[in-house]
């Protein structure tokens, strides 16, 4: 067989799929979780939380991007503790920005053996891999700010002194320097690689977004897994929403082995096998795609 021939029989099988290789790829996500999930718990203020932000800082530069390590101290429940920030800079074209989410600390006081596959592992290889892949297509029209962040859990009970810890800050960051008004989307992905995967988008997400969200999903044919959920809820977006920026919570808040039971969640049953390729493959697809289409609206 020729080459001319092999090119017309790969274009042929392209047609008959009716599809093209995403650019994201959904094991390199997993794999990239399971980096994060070996140093074990990761507590924030514990070392390894700081073990985390070492290792996400290294991955970003590795990746190529300007990053820093914002360290901070507050006060919580347990008294003044040190959180770390891993911040990396995509240059874009423009000055408007989108911050792309996750937090990498996991609840404390759950167990020595606690993985915290689902939260907060899946979110941050998500993140990892959609960084890997903006990097090699860039440069877009915005800019992007990835932002691993630390402290969204609480010790004891959300509060000004407890949980969102990184959120708050970041969010105060970018209010202070002017800069919220050029913010086009913030992007909060947490506990995304629930084998049964079923976004269920909080009700404090900014409209404009959510429908972005959800018309990417309808675009690539898995929009029967977003849905609005039933109320709000306090996460890492909410500290940008009160700053004034648009912001999405894309998360996953049925995670257990039977429907609503969430038994999964903040127990020693958040392990890497709940977890699956595909399920980070969809988001980290409609998440790419959001983006894309975010670059053409004003
Ligand atoms: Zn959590």
């Amino acid at each position: 067989m020729n080459v001319v021939k092999i090119l017309l029989l790969c274009g042929a099988v392209l047609a008959f799929s009716g599809c093209k290789k995403s650019p994201f790829d959904g094991a390199k996500a997993m794999a990239e979780t399971e980096s994060l999930v070996k140093i074990g718990p990761r507590e924030a203020g514990g070392g390894g939380a700081r073990r985390a932000s070492v290792l996400l800082e290294g991955k970003l530069k590795a990746l190529g991007l300007k990053t820093t390590i914002d360290t901070f101290s507050e006060e919580t429940p347990n008294g003044k503790m040190h959180f770390n920030n891993v911040l990396g800079r995509l240059p874009g074209k423009s000055n408007q920005l989108i911050v792309l989410v996750s937090h990498f600390d996991t609840k404390s006081g759950i167990s020595k053996d606690f993985s915290g596959a689902n939260d907060s592992g899946s979110s941050s290889g998500v993140l990892l891999e959609l960084v890997r892949v903006l990097k090699e297509r860039a440069p877009f029209e915005t800019e992007f700010l990835i932002a691993c962040l630390d402290g969204e859990e609480c010790r004891t009970q959300y509060g000004p002194h407890d949980g969102l810890h990184g959120s708050r800050r970041l969010a105060q960051q970018i209010y202070e320097a002017g800069g919220a008004k050029l913010v086009k989307a913030v992007i909060v992905l947490d506990m995304v690689g629930d084998k049964n995967l079923n976004i269920s988008v909080p009700r404090n997400s900014s409209k404009e977004l959510v429908k972005e969200l959800f018309f990417a999903a309808h675009e690539l044919k898995v929009r029967s897994q977003f849905a609005i959920g039933p109320g709000s809820i306090l996460d890492d977006h909410v500290p940008f929403l009160i700053a004034g920026m648009p912001v999405v919570d894309v998360i996953d808040f049925d995670y257990g082995s039977a429907p609503g039971s969430n038994n999964y969640w903040h127990t020693t049953n958040d392990t890497l096998d709940k977890l699956s390729v595909k399920s980070m493959q969809t988001v980290g697809d409609v998440v790419l795609r959001m983006i894309e289409n975010l670059q053409t609206t004003n």
